[in-house]
């Protein structure tokens, strides 16, 4: 008989009971994944402290984590090419990296489709290219335009960081404030899986 797991199928490590996972965990790539400093020749990209922990624990509740990848801004020569922001993720992250989902707006750079946020585009994109289940997911962000594509897509949201001087109307604010990552994957496992 043979015993062993298919190396591609995540979901022997882990109980794959309804109980004991939830819908998808959307990640915004820029806010929540990456650090992106303005230095003095543009900006330099690395990624947020201790994401290994959080990825981790999202990923014993989630079948699926996706990063979703914001077109980059429209002026020429911003330094932040959807190519460089994703290496950066990568060497960040090192094998990690594969566990995600990665998804890019498919549409070209003429900029006229609903992928950015505070439009939910890409949301969209994700749940047609990987099938995903519309119900029972979270959105992770760390900006007002974020939680209003989340919420608008009809996923609980999570905000990253303080608020800032963002003046939150109730559309804006989130259903859960977290310190980092790691208490946003804890949250999304208390409401969840107690
Ligand atoms: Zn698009």
């Amino acid at each position: 008989m043979d015993v062993t797991a298919p190396a591609h199928d995540r979901s022997m490590r882990t109980p794959t009971d309804a109980a004991s996972r939830t819908g998808p965990v959307y990640l915004d790539l820029d806010t929540v994944l990456l650090a992106i400093h303005q230095g003095r020749r543009g900006p330099e990209i690395g990624v947020q402290a201790d994401l290994e922990e959080a990825i981790e624990r999202i990923s014993e509740v989630a079948d699926h984590i996706v990063v979703l990848v914001d077109p980059p801004p429209a002026e020429i020569h911003h330094g932040l090419e959807t190519e460089r922001r994703l290496e950066a993720l990568r060497e960040g992250l090192g094998e990690q990296f594969d566990r995600l989902l990665i998804v890019r707006c498919p549409h070209g750079e003429e900029r006229t489709c609903t992928c950015a946020k505070p439009d939910n585009g890409l949301i969209q994109v994700s749940v047609e290219e990987y099938s995903l289940p519309q119900r029972g997911g979270w959105y992770v962000g760390a900006d007002a335009e974020g939680i209003i594509s989340g919420r608008s897509a009809g996923l609980r949201t999570i905000r990253l960081g303080p608020a800032g001087d963002d003046h939150l109307s109730a559309v804006h604010r989130p259903d859960y404030e977290a310190r980092d990552l790691l208490d946003a994957a804890n949250h999304i496992m208390l409401e969840d899986l107690s």
